[in-house]
């Protein structure tokens, strides 16, 4: 009995050491020094310069003073493909590249030459250069506009790379200029190159899974040699192999794979090669586990070194425990026993068909990734630049500053462990009394106090009628804690919030950037919704528009005006019903699979036994099992080390979902709250949600000829457009009835639409993001995630969520339903591009891009429905009783016609 708990106690120790010594892609995103001076001139070279005076050291981003001409210029480039004009800089040692900005050259308003596109080529050791290309293999990069803003890009998937070349392309013969920076980390493995047997194709129920390493830098045959891929670039498999948390990749794309059917001596053999010889303390393996598809973590690893010439002849051995209890994946630790190498030599043994591994990691000698926000330092040049810290000078030869340095930095972190320990303490102190808030609150069946529905923070103060004063604390804490930005560490964990270099362009610089806005936001200011935007930060001069928390504006007089009517009587609507959710005993519920994993948690289907005595009269939706059965359930937990903020949202969401009561919305059962781990208990929609459902399916050409063609409506993976309609006509019918109660959802997509049987179609997710779907939101600094390609332009621009921002999202999941969530709304757009878009829309001159007219879209759908929601006046948008009328008329003229 007692295995098992000091079994998982050791996993998880393993667990956390791996978070830290693991190189994180969403951490490692710090200038490297083009701007601020850490890269020295000397360091910059180019493939040619115009003059002097656009030599390659003017070639730094934000910087436009000094002696040059204000950026590194090429020689005229003649009918350039991007590959014989570079501007390169040496990183002196291999760093791990997530991000770079480029700028073209303005000089004060006197240059206007910048690269609308450009490539990248980085080496490793300075003579093997290498093509950079996205996931999908697209080498050209989108560049600048203008010559002045900065134009940041994600680096998907991120490089490791001593050396790195900018190329632009230019298509006619033309002048450009570049300013640019890089973003990351050092890459503290030191691993140069691995080589390994090519991952093979698993075909699963008919489905192919292609477990290759697709991004691999090398040479890649049958056995990849001299390059570096999937196993470092800082992304981990999710459990569910067939899903990545990449948007839009195709089954097992995170994992490389092999069968043991090509193995004959059982294990399959991978050599790691290093920058220089190290001390190796660990390697860090991230495997699937999910044994009921035959996949299981290695059995043993016997890893032999290499300082110079021969492998040494004693190995070192580890064989993980093996763990047929918990299907996840996770971090092996290796311990390598402090062995000296500058090579290495693993064999990992199969103990079943297949080994899939989506990520390796060393650590050597003292080597710990940063998780500080301070920025490496390396030396300044010699020309003063701006933004140079002087206390940030580096003398090596000066051991004494170094031991000085130390003695700071180990006070430093002492500080941060005396800080992270009393936090702890208080944060507990928090839970507890959070808990009896809602051990109370359930007891009078959720719903005794009205104002406890109200989200609407900045209107608290005006709510004299207010809710328990306990609750208004803990809202205004949170509050305040997102106000304090990223870094903070009471931001939401499974928010992914983080700190950017600071020419990120967030919505509101965007903002700032529409000489209109100040007129329109001094128009606005006038009614009380605007002064609570004000209130809460937003405005022209104000820092990022407050998202982060559900704001529910009611609306006055219908979808669009956000107006004086307060979110609390807009609230006392729903606060008013009985909510009857009662806490269900945990024992009776019996686990049967994952069903998936969202920002609280896992959500598993379990039966639940006696179930029926727990449910209300009017639970028409929920199936009731006959004879007292078992009911299938869908119970959302909340993970153990959630953080108080997520805790109250998961609170949250279960006192908003026990008031809601319609066919299409998901209906919560039952609660655990009595004990850790929180549970909710919802009924199980078969189908899972409705975004992958969709994507699976193919468009049936023509109407149904048959009978059972036109009762089924999906046969096969075929699905008619009338089956297409009448999803829409049930998302419709149920936003209509949380608009009839005022509830703004925010984040309407097919990803929080749930398919049970016969395609009934609910609403769900009254919170927000979730990992699978983690490309869909869009990250602000230190603020929330944002789904910024459903959301309308106000809520963007202005922070203003209202029932008629909800009909802007309703009109994109329409899209994405005729377009069978094939791709991403806006997909050829990246996220800046989208904001730049949402100006257009503000801005109103036609230049605005619409979601393109779905294939199988009737017009009249297209013109009269979505393009109506997509009305810069939101006062002018359809209400979802209109919409929901014109799409049964719709429905009733298809059924005429069929
Ligand atoms: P969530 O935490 O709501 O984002 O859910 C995460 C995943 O679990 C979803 O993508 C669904 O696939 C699955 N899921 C959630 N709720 C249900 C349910 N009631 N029935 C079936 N699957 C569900």
């Amino acid at each position: 009995m007692g295995v098992v708990p000091i079994r998982h106690h050791f996993l998880l120790v393993l667990l956390s050491a791996a978070a830290r010594s693991q190189v994180n892609p969403e951490m490692c995103r710090y200038p490297l020094g083009m701007t601020g001076g850490q890269i020295l001139d000397e360091d910059i070279s180019a493939s040619s310069q115009w003059s002097e005076s656009t030599a390659a050291r003017f070639g730094r981003l934000d910087f436009d003073n000094g002696d040059g001409d204000g950026a590194w210029c090429p020689d005229v480039m003649s009918e350039s493909d991007g590959l014989k004009e570079y501007l390169q800089v040496d990183l002196r040692s291999l760093h791990f590249l997530t991000l770079v900005g480029t700028q073209g050259r303005h000089a004060d308003g006197m240059g206007n030459e910048f690269a609308q596109r450009y490539r990248i080529r980085y080496s490793r050791d300075g003579t093997h250069w290498v093509a950079w290309q996205d996931r999908k293999g697209r080498q050209v990069i989108e560049g600048n506009r203008n010559p002045y803003d900065v134009v940041l890009k994600d680096l998907e998937p991120p490089i490791i790379a001593r050396y790195v070349r900018f190329m632009p392309v230019t298509d006619h013969s033309m002048i450009v200029c570049m300013r640019v920076e890089l973003y990351g980390c050092q890459w503290l493995d030191g691993l140069m190159w691995y080589s390994a047997p090519e991952g093979h194709q698993m075909i699963y129920r008919g489905l192919d899974v292609y477990l290759n390493d697709s991004v691999y830098d090398g040479v890649a045959s049958d056995r990849l040699t001299k390059g570096l891929g999937l196993l470092t670039d800082g992304t981990w498999g999710l459990d569910d192999f067939l899903h990545s948390p990449i948007y839009g990749m195709w089954p097992g794309y995170d994992y490389v794979g092999w069968t043991n059917k090509s193995f004959p001596r059982g294990y399959v053999e991978m050599v790691f090669d290093f920058d220089h010889v190290r001390n190796f303390t660990s390697m860090k393996v991230h495997c699937s586990n999910m044994f009921s598809r035959g996949v299981k973590l290695f059995r043993q690893a016997s890893c032999f070194f290499r300082s110079q010439g021969e492998w040494e002849g004693e190995p070192v051995s580890f064989k993980p425990p093996a763990d047929r209890v918990s299907q996840g994946a996770r971090f092996v630790t290796v311990p390598l026993g402090g062995r000296t190498a500058s090579a290495i030599k693993c064999r990992f043994h199969f103990s079943d068909l297949w080994m899939l591994i989506s990520e390796v990691a060393f650590q050597s000698g003292s080597a710990v990734y940063n998780t500080s926000l301070t920025p490496r330092k390396r030396g300044h040049p010699t020309n003063a630049l701006p933004g140079e810290d002087p206390t940030h000078k580096v003398d090596d030869s000066n051991t004494r500053i170094l031991i000085g340095c130390l003695v700071a930095i180990i006070a430093i972190l002492s500080a941060i462990i005396v800080i992270i320990l009393w936090r702890q303490v208080w944060q507990k102190m928090l839970e507890k009394a959070s808990r009896r808030m809602l051990d109370d609150e359930l007891t009078a069946r959720l719903a005794v106090q009205t104002q406890a529905f109200s989200f609407l923070r900045s209107s608290s103060s005006s709510s004299s009628t207010s809710s328990s004063s306990e609750e208004e604390g803990e809202e205004e804490e949170g509050g305040g804690r997102e106000g304090e930005g990223g870094g903070s560490s009471g931001s939401s964990t499974y928010e992914r919030i983080f700190p950017l270099s600071a020419d990120y362009q967030e919505p509101s610089r965007l903002i700032r950037k529409l000489p209109e806005f100040a007129q329109s936001a001094e128009n606005l200011s006038a009614s009380r919704s605007a002064r609570l935007l004000l209130q809460q930060g937003v405005g022209p001069d104000a820092g990022a528009p407050h998202y982060a928390e559900a704001d529910i504006i009611s609306l006055q007089d219908g979808p669009g005006s956000a107006s004086s009517c307060s979110s609390i009587a807009a609230f006392s609507l729903l606060a008013g019903r009985e909510a009857t959710v009662r806490e269900f005993p945990r024992d009776r519920l019996s686990f049967q699979e994952k069903l998936g994993e969202g920002q609280f948690g896992e959500v598993h289907l379990c039966e639940a036994e006696g179930m029926q005595d727990f449910l209300d009269e009017d639970a028409p939706s929920v199936e009731r099992s006959s004879g007292g059965a078992p009911l299938l359930v869908a119970v959302k937990t909340l993970r153990e080390d959630a953080n108080k903020n997520a805790r109250n949202d998961f609170l949250k969401e279960i006192r908003i979902m026990s008031r809601l009561r319609d066919p299409n919305i998901v209906r919560l059962l039952a609660v655990c709250v009595d004990t850790d781990p929180l549970c909710m208990i919802t009924e199980y929609m078969e189908n899972g949600d409705l975004n992958q459902f969709l994507h699976q399916l193919q468009l049936g050409e023509g109407p149904p000829t048959t009978e059972e063609e036109v009762e089924e409506e999906v046969v096969g993976n075929i699905v008619s457009y009338r089956k297409l309609m009448s999803m829409a006509v049930q998302i419709a019918s149920g936003m209509k009835y949380l608009s009839s109660l005022n509830f703004v959802h925010r984040d309407l997509a097919t990803r929080n639409c749930l398919v049970g049987r016969s395609c009934t179609i609910k609403i769900a997710d009254f919170g927000m993001s979730r990992n699978l779907y983690r490309g869909d939101y869009y990250r602000i600094q230190g603020r929330a995630v944002l789904p910024i390609r459903w959301m309308s332009w106000e809520s963007i621009l202005l922070g203003k969520f209202t029932m008629a921002s909800d009909v802007w999202a309703f009109a994109v999941t329409l899209w994405e339903i005729l377009t069978l969530c094939q791709e991403q709304p806006y997909c050829q757009f990246s996220d800046e591009q989208v904001i730049e878009n949402t100006g257009e829309f503000f801005r109103d001159q036609g230049k605005q891009v619409y979601l393109p007219k779905p294939a199988c879209c009737p017009g009249d759908v297209y013109t009269d429905l979505m393009l109506s929601c997509w009305r810069r006046n939101a006062k002018q948008r359809p209400s979802f009783q209109e919409i929901h009328c014109r799409l049964m008329e719709t429905q009733r003229s298809m059924l005429a016609s069929a």
